[in-house]
Formats: C-alpha cells, sequence, structure tokens
C-alpha cells in the first residue's frame, strides 16, 4: 500500500535525486496526522514516512485481544475540527483498537492525507548539514528526502521490547509481542498460552485469551493495581449528547491536570475521616477507569494517602479472588497506587478464578531460559503452543534513538542524551535546529490523555514554523541554558510527587542498562500548555532563532 511521492509539492531536488522539501515528519500516528494537516494548510511542502504499512501508529501495531483506550472514547478523539467531531459516531465508552484505527483511517481519508504519506519507509538516519540549512532524511536504501524542519512523530510506546531471555529463539512454538500482533488475529483455541508481562496489555489481553486457551500461563513480575473500565456501550443517543457538550468539554480537558476533565476531589485523603475515605473510594471505583487517580488531591503526593487507596485496591483483590495465596500474588506491595500507568481491565482479577489460569510469580520463581519446548523456571519446565510478550516498550526515547540523530557539528542525539533525555519543553534540543520533538521527553504526554497533549504539540510546532518563516528565520533551535534550566525543573517537580521512588518505564527501569530518569512531566497538562504558549507569546524565550547563513 506504499504511496508514491508524485502528489507532494516538491520544489527541489537534493544531489541523491530526493525531494528537498520543507517540513519531513515520521510517523503517521496521531502525532503525524494531524501535522501533515496542519504544515500542509500552512503552505509547505511535506512528508511523512512511516514504517507501519498504514497510517495509525499505536493503533495499527497494537491489536493484541482486549486492546481499548483508557481515555473515554469522546475525549481520546480529535478536537481540531467541528465537523470530525460530529461525524463520528462513538459506541462505546471506551473505543476498541479497530474502531480507532478506523477512525484514523477515516482521519487520513477525510482531509486527503494519504497523498502526504510514504508508508513502509523507516527513517534510520537524520543529518543536520549545517551550510545548506537543512536536514538529510535517509532510510536503509538511502537519502529520501531533505528538509528545513523535522518533526518526530515517532511516538512514545512504539519501540516494543522483549527481553533478553537466554533461549529466547528457540521456541519452536509461535510468539507475539502485543506492540506486534498479527493483522489477521489469533486463533488460541485449544491451546497452551503463555504471557509474559502485567502490565496494561497484559491486563487487557489475559482475560480474553483466558477464554480461548485450554490452559493460560500467567508470567507476572510486577503486579498491579488494575481498576475496572466498566465499559459499556452507549446509549442510542448518548454520544450525540456528550458531542453536545464540545467546546466545552475539551476547553475542561486542554485545562486539566491529566488532559482530560476527570472529576478531581479538592480534599486530601488524609484530611478525610475514615468514612469519608470509604466513601469517597467506593464513589470513584464505581466511575471506572483513570477516575482512581483523581479521588483526592494528594494521592501522588503523600505516601500516607497513597496508602489509603492502595489499600482500598488492594481488598478489592482479595474480594474477588477467591485463593487467597493467587489473591497475594495478585497484590502490589513494591510500589505506590498511580505511579505506573493504571491498567484499566474488565474481569482480570475475576480470570484468576477460572480453572484453566495460572499465576506465576517470576520474583519467587525466576524465568531461567525460553526454550525450544516453552519456558524453564528455577522450578519447573512448561510445555506451551504459544509465547505472548506483553513486555512494553522502550519508552519515551526508543523509537527516537533507534534513528540516527546527528545536529550542529555532527553530534548524535545518542550521545547527548547518553546519561537521559535533554529537551527545551519536551520539544526540542540544544545542538539540533529545526527538529522538533511531539510529546517528547519533559512533556506531560504519556501522563496524559495523550491526544490533548498531541494536540497541543503540533498547534505550538506549527505556530513556532509559521513564526520562523514569516520572518526568514532559517535557525530555530533551543537554547542550551533554556534546556537546562527545563530539565531540572521537570526533575524538581517530579521530586515532589512520588513518581520517580517507582521502577516504571516512566524512569526506563524496565530497560537494563537504560539511564534512570523520570522522563515525562508532572506538572500538569493545563499549567504545561500556559506556560508553552507564554514562551511563544515572548517570542519564543529560550530559542535562539537565526537568520540564514547567506543573510546574517
Ligand atoms: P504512535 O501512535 O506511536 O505513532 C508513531 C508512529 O511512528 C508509528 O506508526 C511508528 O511505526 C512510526 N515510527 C516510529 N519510528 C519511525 C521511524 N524511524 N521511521 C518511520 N516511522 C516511524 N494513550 C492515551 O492517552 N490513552 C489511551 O487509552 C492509550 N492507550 C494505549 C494503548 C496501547 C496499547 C498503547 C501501546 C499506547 C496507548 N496510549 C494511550 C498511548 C498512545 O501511544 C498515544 O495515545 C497515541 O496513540 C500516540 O500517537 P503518536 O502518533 O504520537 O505515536
Ligand atoms: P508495560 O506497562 O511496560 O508492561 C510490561 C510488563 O512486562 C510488566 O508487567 C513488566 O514487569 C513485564 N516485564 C518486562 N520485562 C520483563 C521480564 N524480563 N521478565 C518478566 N516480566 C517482564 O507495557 P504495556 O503493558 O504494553 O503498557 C505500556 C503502556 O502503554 C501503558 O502503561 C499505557 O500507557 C499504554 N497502554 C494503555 C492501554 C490502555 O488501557 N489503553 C493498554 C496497553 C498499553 P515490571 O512491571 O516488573 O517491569
Amino acid at each position: 500500500m506504499a504511496n508514491t511521492l508524485d502528489h507532494s509539492p516538491v520544489r527541489d531536488q537534493t544531489k541523491h535525486g530526493a525531494p528537498r522539501l520543507d517540513a519531513v515528519i515520521v510517523g503517521a500516528g496521531f502525532s503525524g496526522l494531524y501535522l501533515a494537516y496542519r504544515l500542509r494548510k500552512l503552505g509547505l511542502s511535506v512528508r511523512v514516512f512511516e514504517a507501519g504499512g498504514d497510517v495509525g501508529g499505536t493503533w495499527y501495531w497494537n491489536r493484541y485481544p482486549g486492546a481499548r483506550c483508557d481515555i473515554e472514547s469522546l475525549d481520546y478523539a480529535f478536537s481540531f475540527e467541528r465537523e470530525l467531531i460530529d461525524d463520528w459516531n462513538w459506541t462505546e465508552r471506551y473505543a476498541k483498537q479497530s474502531d480507532i484505527l478506523a477512525y484514523l483511517n477515516h482521519v487520513a481519508d477525510r482531509f486527503d492525507l494519504r497523498r502526504l504519506i510514504t508508508l513502509d519507509t523507516r527513517v534510520t538516519a537524520l543529518t543536520y548539514d549545517e551550510g545548506a540549512e537543512t536536514w538529510t532524511v535517509a532510510t536503509a536504501a538511502g537519502v529520501v528526502a531533505s528538509a528545513t524542519y523535522v518533526i518526530m512523530a515517532t511516538g512514545c510506546l512504539s519501540a516494543a521490547r522483549i527481553p533478553d531471555f537466554p533461549g529466547r529463539d528457540t521456541f519452536a512454538g509461535a510468539t507475539y509481542h502485543t506492540g506486534n500482533w498479527p493483522h489477521g488475529g489469533v486463533d488460541f483455541a485449544g491451546q497452551r498460552v503463555a504471557v509474559i508481562g502485567t502490565g496494561s496489555s497484559g491486563i487487557q489481553s489475559i482475560p480474553i485469551i483466558a477464554e480461548a486457551a485450554a490452559q493460560l500461563t500467567v508470567f507476572q513480575r510486577t503486579p498491579n493495581f488494575v481498576a475496572p473500565a466498566w465499559n459499556h456501550v452507549l446509549a442510542e443517543g448518548a454520544a450525540a449528547e456528550l458531542r453536545a457538550q464540545y467546546p466545552t468539554r475539551r476547553d475542561a480537558n486542554r485545562a486539566s491536570f491529566f488532559g482530560v476533565d476527570l472529576p478531581a476531589n479538592p480534599k486530601n485523603a488524609v484530611d478525610c475521616s475514615p468514612d469519608e475515605q470509604q466513601e469517597t473510594l467506593e464513589r470513584y471505583w464505581a466511575m471506572g477507569g483513570l477516575a482512581m487517580l483523581a479521588c483526592f488531591a494528594d494521592v501522588i503526593i503523600n505516601a500516607e494517602s497513597n496508602k489509603i487507596v492502595a489499600d482500598f485496591v488492594r481488598a478489592k483483590i482479595r474480594a474477588v479472588v477467591t485463593d487467597p495465596e493467587v489473591a497475594q500474588r495478585l497484590t502490589p506491595t513494591n510500589h505506590t497506587y498511580g505511579t505506573k500507568r493504571p491498567p484499566v481491565g474488565t474481569d482480570y482479577y475475576e480470570t484468576y478464578n477460572r480453572e484453566n489460569v495460572e499465576l506465576i510469580d517470576v520474583n519467587a520463581t525466576p524465568i531461567e531460559a525460553i526454550t525450544p519446548t516453552g519456558i524453564r523456571t528455577s522450578e519447573r519446565d512448561f510445555a506451551f503452543d504459544s509465547i505472548v510478550y506483553a513486555t512494553g516498550f522502550d519508552a519515551m526515547t526508543g523509537a527516537l534513538l533507534a534513528v540516527d540523530i546527528r545536529g550542529v557539528d555532527g553530534q548524535s542525539l545518542r550521545e547527548k542524551w547518553a546519561a537521559g533525555p535533554r529537551a527545551y519543553l519536551g520539544i526540542a534540543c540544544a545542538g539540533f535546529p529545526n527538529l522538533f520533538l511531539v510529546t517528547g521527553p519533559g512533556s506531560p504526554s504519556v501522563l496524559s490523555n495523550m491526544v490533548t497533549s498531541i494536540e497541543q504539540h503540533v498547534d505550538w510546532i506549527t505556530d513556532a514554523i509559521a513564526h520562523a518563516r514569516e520572518r526568514g528565520i532559517a535557525r530555530f533551535e533551543a537554547s542550551r541554558a533554556a534546556e537546562d534550566a527545563w530539565v531540572e525543573h521537570v526533575n524538581v517537580v517530579a521530586h515532589y510527587t512520588l513518581y520517580p521512588h517507582t521502577d516504571s518505564w516512566y524512569t526506563g527501569a524496565n530497560i537494563p542498562g537504560k539511564p534512570r530518569i523520570f522522563m515525562p512531566y508532572i506538572g500538569g497538562v493545563g499549567a504545561y500548555r500556559e506556560h508553552c504558549a507564554k514562551i511563544a507569546a515572548k517570542e519564543y524565550e529560550g530559542f535562539v532563532l537565526t537568520a540564514p547563513a547567506s543573510v546574517a
């Protein structure tokens, strides 16, 4: 389904015969699609390169059983055009993967974006040419374009990761990763299946795999606090009623802490009586989804309050799981509530009451090897027909550092980020002019409804490019001082919270050898948005804007 470059308004060619463009966008998920829409509207020649066989990003790759959003469908969707909102009908409270993918395909078609997108094309290198003030864009096959601007819309959770277990490639059965699921689906009927990993992807897929498989064995390293989704079909007319609340609903999302207007309780848990605590917790549990994060104002900043919430969820686990030993194994004890992205599940704990489901704690009996017939732990040899890796991603930096990005003086981003990612506002890096990151490290990104955050970044980047073009600015680059100050600020704010103390992909702890830094910005989506707007209003304070070399 690869598109050609023919329709792009190419103005010129490089010495390699590749098109010379105003902007190259890497990735065609929510971010890349909206960027293509905005930058084309600005009159730029644009090309999107996408590694996958079609648009959709996360929702193109993650087709595992049970995959759906954890933000309500009506909020987990674009807001930039009223007609787009009105002509799409979400049918469930939390849309399933196939519906979100259909929606993103609809966006690509409705705005005629496909002609700007080259599919099945992985960008492997980006090199800044200081003389020409352009970026050269290359794939494994060679140079494919040069561009004044490059925008990385490569996703925070797009570099799927399978741990390097000894013997990993010797397994004779079928192997899957939730983040790269076969398009035709998988029939587990009659099979002995292993799932390794109990993050959000494992938690969504385990109940459904358990229903299909003859035997399911779950290998768990860290038990999670799973809140119920209480997903349901939206009653006839309900979606239209909710849509009528626009734009108020979206304005509230933009100003909110998490990018979605959760019903935030202004009270601290520690200030409430035990009765009030209990009543509040039951009320928020009944709301389902991510609402529990907002049940008290101090959940993520006060360990005592956090324990009140955590104990409540622990009691819920014990109430559902009939075998007390299994319940104990499923009970999180080594991290605070909410400091890993709280998974939202359907019948997750109930699944462990099934006869055909077994839970293995790999802390007690570690996985020693993947064998030709299955998995060997320190205690037992297991035989499987299929192994499902629900083992997550090299998050936030993985997709960016997979590309060999070289800026001023040939400095590589890999070197610059060797001790952890550094970016001003999570959008731009000193030494890498005219290169922008969507939802990069140092922005609220993964701590939020990402569509709200993506729209804010794309709008800000588009305005910055428009500003540069109107003023004949050739280089738009974060200053080192502004970048340092922002990275420091992100770190200071993080340490007001409980987040940095938990081993999670937010801190890079899931990847052996990855620098341990709390990567996203926990200052809140609304406050961050205001800050970015102020930076823009002050003629892009903290950025160095330079006229073309020939003019300077
Ligand atoms: P992506 O959707 O990840 O798209 C990036 C694209 O870039 C991919 O298609 C990838 O193939 C491409 N790419 C990467 N590197 C290259 C390269 N070098 N060359 C060419 N192409 C490249 N967030 C929420 O807010 N709510 C949710 O409910 C939610 N659910 C999620 C469920 C799952 C299973 C996962 C994995 C993530 C979920 N997220 C959720 C986060 C989700 O990633 C974002 O909400 C959003 O989809 C990100 O869009 P994006 O366009 O920025 O990145
Ligand atoms: P994840 O949260 O990183 O979970 C990976 C799981 O694999 C964890 O349980 C992890 O254990 C385990 N694991 C990793 N390496 C292991 C090893 N060597 N041995 C044993 N276990 C190992 O990844 P994910 O579940 O794919 O989710 C990633 C993010 O995507 C989520 O946090 C969320 O933001 C998003 N997502 C959202 C939804 C949704 O509800 N809409 C669904 C899926 C994903 P440890 O915890 O001990 O590292």
